[in-house]
Formats: C-alpha cells, sequence, structure tokens
C-alpha cells in the first residue's frame, strides 16, 4: 500500500492520539543532531498534552540520560528490550531513573557472555567490521557500526547478519547499527508493554490511540502494529523492503519531517477542540 502525503491525514484520527511513539536515529535526530526545529517539536507536543516516548535501537544508558533530560514520559531502548522510566520525587523534582528488563539477572549475565562469544567470532568473520562507538552504555544486545562513522559493505553486513542467525541470535539492523541480541523483544512489543506499566493501557489501545513515527528497517515492527504511523522522508529509501510501510510520510527529511508530524499533530487537538467547542 502507498503511503499517504502528511497533509491528507484526516484531522480527526490525528485529533484522537493520546501519544506519539517515536524513533531517534534519522526521525528525531538529523544526522546524529538535535536540532533546535526538533527539539521545539517535542516541546510543542508536549505542552499540547501528548505523551512521548522514545523507541530506539540506542543503548539503555542513552535512554536514562534522554528520561532524564528531556520532556518525555519514557524511553524503550534496545530495540524493545529495556525501558527507563523517571522517577519523580513527589514534589515535582527527579530523584532517579527506573529500569524494566523482562529478564532475571542471572539470565542477562549468561546473555551477555553469548554476545561476547558473537563478538568473538565476528572478529575472525568480518575482521574490519568495527563495534559502535556506543556498545558500552549496552545491556542487552552488541552493535557493529555499519554507516555512522565507517560504511561496512552490504555483502559484509550480511556475512555479519547471518553469522549472528546461525548462532541462535537475533538481529535487526538500523541506517546506522547492525544489532545482535538474544532477547526476543522489538520495538513494537516494548512500546505495548511500557504502554500497559506506565500508562495502564492494554495492547488494543495503545496500538489504536498512540501514534508511531520511524525511518528505516528496525522501526518495521511498529509499522506493523501501530494503526497510524509517520514516516519522515528519508524512509524512501527503505520502502522496498518494508513488509508494511507507514501510513503517512511527512514532505521533510529526519528532523524537519518530525517537526512536521508534531506540528499537524498539535494543530489537529487545536483543530477538534475548537470543533466541538471544547477549550483547548
Ligand atoms: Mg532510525
Amino acid at each position: 500500500m502507498a503511503m499517504t502525503p502528511l497533509a491528507d491525514a484526516p484531522v480527526t484520527e490525528l485529533a484522537a492520539l493520546r501519544g506519539l511513539f517515536f524513533d531517534l536515529d534519522d526521525t528525531l535526530l538529523t544526522h546524529g543532531v538535535l536540532t533546535r526545529a526538533a527539539y521545539g517539536a517535542l516541546w510543542d507536543m508536549h505542552d499540547a498534552g501528548l505523551r512521548l516516548v522514545a523507541v530506539t535501537g540506542r543503548p539503555s544508558g542513552w535512554g536514562e540520560v534522554i528520561v532524564r533530560q528531556w520532556p518525555v514520559d519514557g524511553v524503550v531502548a534496545e530495540n524493545g528490550a529495556v525501558a527507563l522510566l523517571r522517577q519523580s520525587n513527589g514534589s515535582g523534582g527527579s530523584s532517579g531513573v527506573a529500569r524494566f528488563d523482562g529478564c532475571d539477572e542471572s539470565e542477562r549475565q549468561r546473555r551477555r557472555m553469548q554476545l561476547g562469544d558473537l563478538v568473538a567470532r565476528a572478529r575472525t568473520l568480518v575482521p574490519e567490521a568495527r563495534l559502535t562507538d556506543d556498545v558500552h552504555a549496552r545491556v542487552t544486545d552488541v552493535t557493529w557500526d555499519i554507516g555512522e562513522r565507517v560504511r561496512l559493505p552490504g555483502d559484509r553486513v550480511d556475512l555479519l547478519a547471518k553469522m549472528i542467525v546461525d548462532a541462535g541470535a537475533r538481529t535487526t539492523r538500523s541506517s546506522v547499527h547492525l544489532h545482535a541480541t538474544f532477547d526476543v523483544e522489538d520495538k513494537a512489543s516494548g512500546a505495548v508493554s511500557f504502554a500497559h506499566a506506565v500508562f495502564g493501557e492494554d495492547a488494543g489501545t495503545t496500538l489504536a490511540r498512540y501514534a508511531f513515527i520511524g525511518d528505516s528497517g528496525n522501526d518495521a515492527a511498529c509499522f506493523s502494529a501501530f494503526r497510524t504511523t509517520f514516516g519522515v522522508a528519508n524512509i524512501a529509501s527503505w520502502v522496498p523492503r518494508l513488509s508494511v510501510v507507514p501510513r503517512y510520510v511527512a514532505e521533510g527529511a529526519r528532523g524537519l519531517g518530525f517537526a512536521e508530524v508534531a506540528s499537524a499533530l498539535v494543530q489537529s487537538r487545536g483543530i477538534a477542540s475548537r470543533r466541538s467547542g471544547l477549550p483547548r
């Protein structure tokens, strides 16, 4: 099915949304940078009463920083395996970060050892492949740099991916990283678990009343699961490889596209409340 331009998204559909789950790299972030437009867009949605949750392949260590500092309700990190939530001290101040990991500590240790074996095997098989510079902040996966600081040719990425699968692990790739994990969660299951634990929403409500915005292959689970989905314009290069494409697509790429979607969501709430005669 073809993607519909964002401008043609029905206001009633956008206005009914309770929140937005969003990808970071090449969706909110523009080549790794949080632009003024994108950060302003987050605040605009926050001020309009939308719940905001980042859903990223980035490490839980990044998630801890983001939930402490940004106007978001939480972060689902490492492609769904770990979630981070700011804990308030009750007087409005921040008192720390809660971490949700579906796996107990001994099993987590066992999986980390297995990931270590994969790293060793990769060093022999594809010696030029480099681990990402954020791998130390990860708990549930390991990642190789395929397009962030270095570009690994497609056939070498495929070779690594085959090695990971042959070892009984799962692999996903974003525009920048190739991931290996022994966890079973994906971005969609991680988002649904988060909304249940934190917002008290059942899965059906989450997938119908929250939207998702992303840009690449590791967003595929969310594009399939959520009813209202957005792509930033740079999704175009991934479209041939996605079984389900986002329902709506922004004109702008990366952070600009994100800001466009945010603006449509915020405006829809104003339009809908004026129509129904309710105060904004
Ligand atoms: Mg991305």
